[in-house]
């Protein structure tokens, strides 16, 4: 089987292409490197460095004729979302269209796209399903919801096929701790320079962490299941920052300096994902708990450069 991989040189889709390449797939990876990075790439990926907005990218898909394509490439950083819509939604909408024309024009057998809890916005209820409204908060968000819809419309005019999965907060090895970065990124990269962490508010707020390689295992199981269909990825479970920094005072081994700041403006208090939709239908569910995640991750920084 083929791949091609938009955003394969980044944080997730780099572990995704690890694992395609361990279950003897030719991988293509489209990545202009604005935020992923050549030191991700498994030697036996083949790379392009181009932009998913270019006609390049379409060239590329229209000749190796993948049988599948993993949409991953976007712009990720809500922050950069606010301050400049337009470059956000040239790269999650244009290059999303740009991305779905290329695989309906060289009959790509289905698209498996990475969306984001970010398209509930602020809606507010213990255990987000996929049938909850979608109103986003950030241009982000936003941009995400509209490339979901381009999905849709695509398989009803085209027939072309599709899974949408709607990570929670991911994190693990190779995840940048720059701009926005995930918080468990950016609380090790300050552990492992002595710093203090910077906890916002009263730390109290909740998120539904995940290990990325069972966001991995999610996207190779919608290969097969789930075709049409959207899915919350996520472990259905909350850990707040202050559990978080717990949990990394005990893998580090001794206390953790940390300060509390004012909390974010638009910061989501509570986020957790019902994930039972992708256990029924796609067959899959996540295998980490948030302890090993962190444990392997935590292993990973201090003994990478990184
Ligand atoms: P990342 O920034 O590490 O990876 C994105 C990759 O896309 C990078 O390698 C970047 O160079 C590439 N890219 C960006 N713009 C491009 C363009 N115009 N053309 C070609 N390549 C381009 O981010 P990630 O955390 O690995 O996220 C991967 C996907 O998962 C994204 O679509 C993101 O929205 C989604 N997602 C991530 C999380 C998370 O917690 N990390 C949560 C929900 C959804």
């Amino acid at each position: 089987m083929k791949a091609v991989v938009t955003g394969g040189a980044g944080f997730i889709g780099s572990h995704l292409v690890d694992e395609l390449i361990k279950n003897y797939f030719e991988v293509h990876i489209i990545d202009n490197l604005s935020a992923g990075g050549i030191k991700n790439i498994h030697p036996m990926a083949i790379f392009h460095e181009i932009d998913i907005r270019s006609k390049d990218a379409k060239e590329i898909i229209n000749r190796e004729r993948p049988d599948i394509v993993f949409h991953l490439a976007a712009q990720a950083d809500v922050g950069i979302s606010i301050r400049y819509p337009n470059l956000d939604a040239g790269v999650n909408i244009n290059g999303t269209i740009n991305i779905l024309e290329a695989c309906r024009e060289s009959d790509v057998k289905k698209v498996i796209f990475a969306s984001t809890s970010a398209v509930y916005g602020d809606f507010r209820t213990d255990q987000l399903l996929e049938s909850d409204p979608t109103v986003p908060i950030s241009f982000y968000g936003l941009s995400k919801l509209s490339a979901e819809s381009y999905f849709h419309l695509f398989h009803h005019l085209y027939g072309l096929s599709f899974t949408i999965l709607r990570y929670g907060n991911v994190y693990g090895p190779r995840q940048s701790a720059k701009g926005e970065g995930g918080v468990v990124a950016v609380f090790l990269d300050r552990i492992k320079n002595g710093e203090p962490l910077m906890i916002y508010g009263d730390g109290e707020q909740t998120r539904d962490f995940i290990y990325v390689k069972d966001i991995v295992q999610a996207n190779m199981a919608a290969i097969d299941n789930g075709h049409q269909d959207i899915f919350n990825i996520s472990t259905a479970k909350t850990t707040s920052i202050n559990q978080l920094v717990s949990y990394l005072n005990k893998i580090h081994g001794s206390a953790i300096d940390s300060k509390n700041t004012s909390g974010r403006i638009g910061d989501i208090k509570h986020s957790c994902l019902n994930n039972q939709k992708a256990i029924q239908k796609l067959g899959w569910r996540p295998v980490f708990n948030i302890y090993q995640g962190l444990e392997d991750t935590y292993k990973y920084i201090m003994g990478s450069g990184s």
